[in-house]
């Protein structure tokens, strides 16, 4: 999809909201790795040497304006993942990997303060995870709610319906407010 379609269809991007120190740190020549297909995960896991725990592989993904998934080891900043670009989702992905052919995802959320997507850009991310054919959760495992608090600029997630900032206790907005 090109950007004038997702206008057309109303498809929110989202831009960085991060730290400006993290953002000039970051190669914006690199990206993460686009996953079009399952062997591009395997291919990842053999070129980067990723470890698998108990079976699993996390990683950091974003879902890039072109609706394709991308991924990059998971200590690494969702920005960079996305080159600096505005991205339709981001978060953390878990994959299974039961054989090389029988790989799934078994958990994935929109954990990224660095671009604080809604939970609900997932109906975006699942098109992107059906194309793919991979088997994937019925939504984020783990989904959060960001906001930001427009006294001391702190970036909230919030817990247990409690809008009130972590930091200097203002209140914080009902609706998603990073635009
Ligand atoms: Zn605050």
């Amino acid at each position: 999809m090109t950007n004038l379609e997702n206008q057309k269809e109303n498809i929110q991007l989202y831009s960085y909201v991060g730290s400006q120190e993290i953002f000039d740190a970051i190669d914006l020549k690199f990206t993460g790795y686009k996953i079009l297909k399952i062997n591009d995960i395997v291919s990842w896991i053999e070129k980067t040497s990723q470890e698998l725990i108990n079976d699993s592989v996390i990683a950091t993904f974003i879902i890039n304006e072109n609706h394709q998934l991308v991924i990059n080891d998971r200590h690494s900043e969702h920005v960079q993942c996305a080159g600096g670009k505005n991205v339709i989702s981001a978060g953390e992905i878990s994959f299974l990997i039961e054989k090389k052919d029988k790989i799934s995802i078994n958990e994935i959320s929109n954990q990224s303060t660095g671009y604080c997507p809604k939970p609900e850009s997932w109906k975006y991310v699942e098109k992107v995870l059906s194309k793919i054919g991979i088997e994937y959760p019925n939504d984020f495992t783990l989904a959060f709610d960001f906001r930001l608090c427009t006294n001391c600029q702190a970036i909230n997630l919030i817990k247990e319906d409690i809008f009130e900032c972590q930091v200097c206790a203002n209140n914080l907005d009902s609706e998603w407010n990073f635009d």
